[in-house]
């Protein structure tokens, strides 16, 4: 050992010279007087000594003034200057793999160093990270992953948890599970860095750290609210009352009918705020919208006039608009592109910011464009802190963002766009004076943001749990009611039951809340519990190719476009994959396998565009197949490659396979004379969204549909489905007593052992056409 700390010093010498090297370069003290200038720089020396000499701190401060990139900095740059730079490792989570991505090569640069030198990166499908890596950026759910196999974080000194007033989920995890690692790992330093002030909650969490606050220094934003943008731009909004198209009526009237039900106080404030201020561009929308799951009230009409107003009539400067998801920024983007000023590149450079975009994309977004030319970048709500885009003066902010929130009672999640908090307002706001005092246009009338809450609620608090009831189990933080009772906020107790007889009956948790091998073997899956049971029944049964399609299209996202414009020619175009098959998911696989035949002669993009696909998504969900191949075969799920897709074009038994991962997503189908009367337990009728291939058709010969994602809004739709038969139910539905079925489940001696078994794949035609018979008497 000797001999291997003498390699360490080595190392922390170079390390030490390097750094000084660069920081005698020319350009190196050109950044370092950048850095310099940070308002963090001043509070530089105490934080480092706040950290030394305690093992949790606070560290709040106004966004853009050096949180993020320079505070990790500031601790490696000190490790290195004591000759300890090789033995240091620190980890810093970002809630998003953008600003993971995008932080490390600024950081990096900053450094006068490539990626995955001293500085690197890791996310999910990508990373970069070399031997010397000391300070690593990664997402929450990286490290998370992390300390499945390394319990105790072995050789980390520093864990940095950044952005924690969002509140995600991931992080507030994190944040328990670090509470508990603390006492065993007594040198271990773990600093919490948040942007809003609500820095004594995360202090008291950890016994009175102490908190620091950085003084940042912004410049003055001007709010302009929607009675005065609509002054001062002379755009006319028509009155409720004048409405009488059908369409719009009844989108408005729903819409109050939700907002009487939520019955907050912020309801009464909004409604009048709705009756009075018309968002006109609302109404015509309103249909797709409601069939597109995205209904919100921005107005496209609104947004353009105002990005008209400011490039004609304001200073230079770039425009950062914040909308509610990737649908709206598309079809925004579109429109815009057919404006005739807002459209023309020498005069406007627009761009759209999201969550897995390329780097070379990314980059265009921090740069500066040319003289002359206006940026107008649009984003959701992850440039409200993650990212700092700097020449920013003017921002547009719609007052929503796309929510997700969870229905216990129902056991149903339901995704609204809803009004942002106070917090959230005054930090797209603050977008606005980075470097020169701006404008902020929100597209809402004062009476409504004074509604708004102060905070959003921890997601915590508004999501299903069952991916994390498995982490828990398998991190082996004991009972998962116990654990996540020390929560920050802790979730309501049938929302955790929920989650864990979810896990009980898809057969990962035994009846004393232990992890079974297949809730072992689905933890190790970077996907929720049911994709992960898919992809193992996938590997099992011998049709693993066209399963890591699906499973890798419902974690990614849909790549079938729906332009609302085009909305007829697209779907007609998806209604082809499908072949009249009643299935979403085979529609998805028969898509993308076109589409890699279609790369292979080099005719990818030209296939997309045919077929209204993305190629992006396409893309993401092949290198996410890669990936769940690797870890499928690492571990042992997948024993012989050449065998593993034997059964691949067997399409009944991908049905199965599907059945074996998303029940119990099913629902009931029975046709009627004008109509499909389709039920769920919990919820009862159902509507299927329109995007699904079984949307258009008048007849499902199949007595069941399987689902992924079913949502309220408004009455609860299935998003994506599946046909399959009674026999299939029976064969692959999980350990379910419903009448019955339990019977035949009791009769087959449990499906799962049975089937564990790769050589019975062939079996179970032979036991399918008895059980068909079976049931036909
Ligand atoms: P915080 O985390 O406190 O919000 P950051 O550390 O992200 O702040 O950013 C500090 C400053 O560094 C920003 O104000 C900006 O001036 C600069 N900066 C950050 N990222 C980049 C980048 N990719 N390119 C250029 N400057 C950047
Ligand atoms: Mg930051």
């Amino acid at each position: 050992s000797i001999i291997a700390e003498g390699i360490v010093r080595r190392r922390s010498l170079e390390m030490r010279n390097k750094q000084q090297y660069w920081h005698e370069s020319m350009e190196g003290q050109k950044m370092q007087e950048f850095r310099r200038s940070l308002p963090s720089f001043k509070e530089r020396d105490a934080l480092l000594n706040l950290i030394s000499r305690n093992q949790v701190v606070v560290v709040s401060g106004e966004t853009g003034c050096g949180k993020t990139t320079q505070l990790p900095q500031y601790i490696l740059e000190s490790e290195i200057e004591a000759v300890r730079g090789a033995a240091c490792s620190i980890i810093c989570t970002q809630p998003r793999r953008i600003s993971a991505m995008s932080v490390s090569e600024r950081v990096a640069a900053e450094r006068g160093e490539k990626i995955g030198e001293s500085v690197g990166y890791k996310v999910r499908l990508e990373g970069m990270k070399g031997r010397d890596t000391r300070l690593l950026f990664c997402t929450t759910g990286i490290l998370l992953r992390r300390l499945l196999v390394d319990r105790n974080l072995k050789g980390v000194t520093h864990v940095i948890v950044d952005e924690i007033h969002e509140r995600g989920m991931n992080e507030d995890f994190l944040l328990i599970v670090l509470k508990d690692l603390l006492p065993r790992r007594p040198e271990l330093r773990l600093i919490l860095m948040s942007a809003t002030l609500n820095a004594e909650l995360f202090s008291s969490y950890f016994d009175g750290a102490p908190t620091i606050h950085i003084p940042g220094f912004t410049h003055p934003v001007r709010s302009h609210f929607l009675e005065n943008i609509l002054e001062k731009t002379g755009y006319r909004l028509t009155p409720y009352n004048q409405i009488d198209n059908y369409g719009q009526d009844k989108m408005w009237k729903m819409q109050k009918q939700t907002l009487r039900k939520r019955k907050t106080q912020i309801a009464s404030v909004v409604e009048e705020a709705l009756m009075t201020a018309d968002y006109r561009d609302y109404g015509p929308r309103a249909r797709e919208s409601l069939s597109c799951w995205n209904p919100d009230s921005i107005g496209f009409n609104l947004i353009e006039h105002v990005l008209c107003h400011i490039s004609r009539n304001e200073r230079p400067g770039a425009v950062l608009v914040f909308m509610t998801g990737w649908d709206d920024i598309n079809t925004l983007k579109d429109q815009l592109q057919a404006h005739p000023l807002l459209g023309d590149p020498s005069k406007v450079l627009l761009l759209a910011c999201h969550g897995s975009m390329a780097s070379a994309e990314q980059k265009l977004i921090f740069d500066k464009p040319e003289d002359g030319v206006r940026k107008i970048v649009l984003a959701t709500n992850m440039a409200e802190t993650s990212i700092t885009i700097n020449d920013v003066v003017f921002v547009v902010d719609c007052g929503k963002a796309k929510e997700t929130s969870y229905d216990a009672l129902n056991n149903t999640p339901c995704l609204l766009p809803s009004w942002i908090s106070k917090a959230s307002a005054r930090q797209r706001r603050g977008r606005a004076g980075r470097v020169q005092p701006g404008e902020c246009y929100h597209l809402y009338p004062r009476c409504v943001h004074d509604a708004f809450a102060d905070y959003q609620l921890p997601e915590l608090l508004r999501t299903p749990l069952q991916s994390l009831c498995l982490q828990i189990k398998s991190l082996q933080l004991g009972s998962i009611s116990d654990f996540l009772s020390k929560a920050l906020q802790s979730p309501e107790p049938l929302s955790v039951q929920n989650a864990i007889d979810y896990l009980k009956m898809i057969g990962a948790l035994d009846e004393n809340e232990n992890l079974t091998v297949l809730g072992h073997n689905l933890s190790m899956l970077p996907v929720e519990p049911k994709l992960g049971k898919m992809l193992i029944f996938g590997s099992i049964f011998n049709c693993l190719d066209p399963i890591m399609t699906i499973v890798a299209g419902l974690s990614v996202r849909d790549p079938f476009l729906m332009p609302f414009d085009k909305k007829d020619l697209a779907e007609s175009a998806k209604a082809q994959f499908s072949a009249r098959d009643f299935s979403d998911h085979l529609a998805l696989v028969r898509a993308f396998e076109g589409w890699k035949n279609a790369e292979r002669e080099q005719n990818g993009y030209e296939y997309c565009w045919r077929n209204f696909l993305s190629a992006q998504t396409l893309k993401a969900i092949d290198s996410l197949k890669k990936q769940f191949f690797h870890l499928l075969k690492d571990s042992g799920l997948v024993e012989n490659v050449e065998r593993c897709n034997t059964w691949s074009r067997d399409e009944h038994l991908i049905r199965a396979v599907i059945c074996a991962g998303l029940f119990p997503g099913i629902c009931s189908v029975v046709n009627k004379e004008k109509s499909i009367s389709l039920k769920t337990m919990e919820d009862g009728s159902v509507l299927l969204h329109s995007n699904s291939v079984n949307a258009q058709e008048a007849r499902i010969p199949f007595p069941w549909l399987l689902f992924n994602e079913k949502i309220k809004v408004n009455s609860v739709f299935l998003r994506d489905s599946t046909g399959v038969s009674d026999s299939v139910v029976l064969l692959f539905g999980g350990k379910v007593s419903r009448g019955g079925l339990d019977g035949h489940m009791k009769m087959l001696g449990g499906y799962l052992e049975f089937f564990m078994n790769p050589e019975l794949a062939g079996t179970y035609h032979c036991i399918k056409r008895e059980l068909d018979e079976l049931i036909q008497k």
